[in-house]
């Protein structure tokens, strides 16, 4: 039975996929990009963002978006949007799931840190961790490192990198060096992200609040919404008003990108994935929902990200990075053994020693590593 007759021939075909580094059997009742996603969500970094901060740190509120819900919003964004393109909806599913397993403990906060920490040593990339995760560090299968995911997925998940770590890649690394596209269900996961932060941020901001609808209502976007609302059901107010108001932004949000891209599709000819790679970027906002999202995005920073009590956490997650990783590296007999590096010169060992360190933190959720802080520098904590 072919599970993908009903995609656009520019959609992208797991029957066409350039395959998975470890040759494996074809599935016998999913398609290969399925696999994909039921091994992202078996794996043990996947539950993990459960306890990994979006912007509040996990302990803050059970109510707060993490890294889980987050991915799972993403995803579901993506989805609806695919279909309605006929692009792979279990493509974009996969990779909307893993864009953000690579994610550090404490959100940005700890990405930056850590990147600092890593400077000597080739740097620290969320992306690029967590294509280092599907790629190397999940330890499920008995004939390879990794997931073994095909070769779309990981594409997908490597939304940003370095032309120096371009280099190193190999395959995935290719259209940075070349400067083409990846897969439209790849240029569509990075947007259903952006749609699923810019919105559940500004619910979690009035959620905590750290934001007020007052402020809101300087972003253009926001009040128009919300007065379409109370317009709609005079006397609404509180939570239901916010929520009514998030949701018609989401959907203006995904029509608009849907109606975009349809025509940006249609007007480049694009018959093949390949003719996809050679194209612009055709999964895209109008100027005019550009425009509206970057103040929105303004907004989020200047009001929320960069709130003083955001920021009194986020300066807590830097030092416990920063300090985690100094202890570590000073002394890495501290670490759990398969984290201790042994081999090589003085100057490899450093470099290997680094890696894994970064690795050890990256893979911690925000109350282990909280945890692990106390355990290393309290010494009435065991
Ligand atoms: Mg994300």
């Amino acid at each position: 039975m072919n599970l993908e007759a009903h995609l656009a021939p520019y959609a992208a075909f797991s029957s066409a996929s350039p395959g998975r580094r470890f040759p494996e059997s074809m599935p016998s009742s999913r398609t290969e990009f399925q696999r994909d996603r039921d091994r992202i969500i078996h794996s043990t970094a996947f539950r993990r963002l459960e306890y990994k901060t979006q912007v509040f740190v996990n302990h803050e509120g059970d109510l707060f978006r993490t890294r889980l819900t987050h991915s799972i919003e993403v995803a579901q964004i993506a989805r609806s949007i695919a279909r309605n393109l006929r692009l792979n909806e279990d493509l974009v599913e996969a990779i909307s799931l893993a864009h953000d397993l690579g994610h550090t403990p404490f959100g940005h906060a700890g990405q930056d840190a850590l990147n600092a920490c890593m400077k000597d040593y080739g740097g620290f990339e969320h992306n690029l961790q967590s294509l280092r995760v599907v790629d190397e560090l999940e330890e499920r299968y008995g004939a390879f490192d990794g997931l073994n995911l095909t070769f779309e997925t990981r594409e997908g998940i490597l939304k940003h990198c370095s032309l120096k770590n371009a280099k190193k890649l190999g395959d995935v690394g290719r259209r940075f060096i070349d400067k083409k596209q990846p897969t439209l269900e790849a240029q569509l996961a990075n947007l259903a992200d952006e749609i699923a932060y810019n919105n559940h941020d500004i619910d979690d901001g009035l959620r905590s609040g750290l934001l007020t609808t007052t402020q809101l209502d300087d972003i253009d976007f926001y009040a128009r919404h919300r007065k379409e609302v109370e317009a709609s059901f005079p006397g609404i107010s509180g939570r239901r008003a916010i929520h009514e108001t998030i949701r018609r932004m989401i959907n203006a949000l995904v029509i608009d990108l849907i109606d975009t891209s349809r025509s940006r599709i249609q007007d480049a000819k694009v018959k093949t994935v390949d003719d996809v790679r050679n194209s612009a970027a055709l999964i895209a906002f109008s100027d005019d929902m550009n425009t509206e999202a970057a103040l929105l995005k303004r907004f989020l920073r200047d009001n929320l990200y960069l709130h003083y009590q955001v920021n009194r956490m986020t300066s807590k997650a830097r030092r416990i990075v920063r300090e985690l990783f100094e202890a570590f590296m000073e002394e890495p007999r501290l670490l759990p053994p398969d984290y201790q590096v042994t081999q090589g010169n003085e100057q490899e060992r450093l470099q290997w020693q680094a890696r894994k360190v970064a690795d050890y933190i990256a893979g911690m959720t925000d109350r282990y590593a909280m945890r692990e802080h106390r355990r290393l520098f309290q010494v009435d904590e065991i």
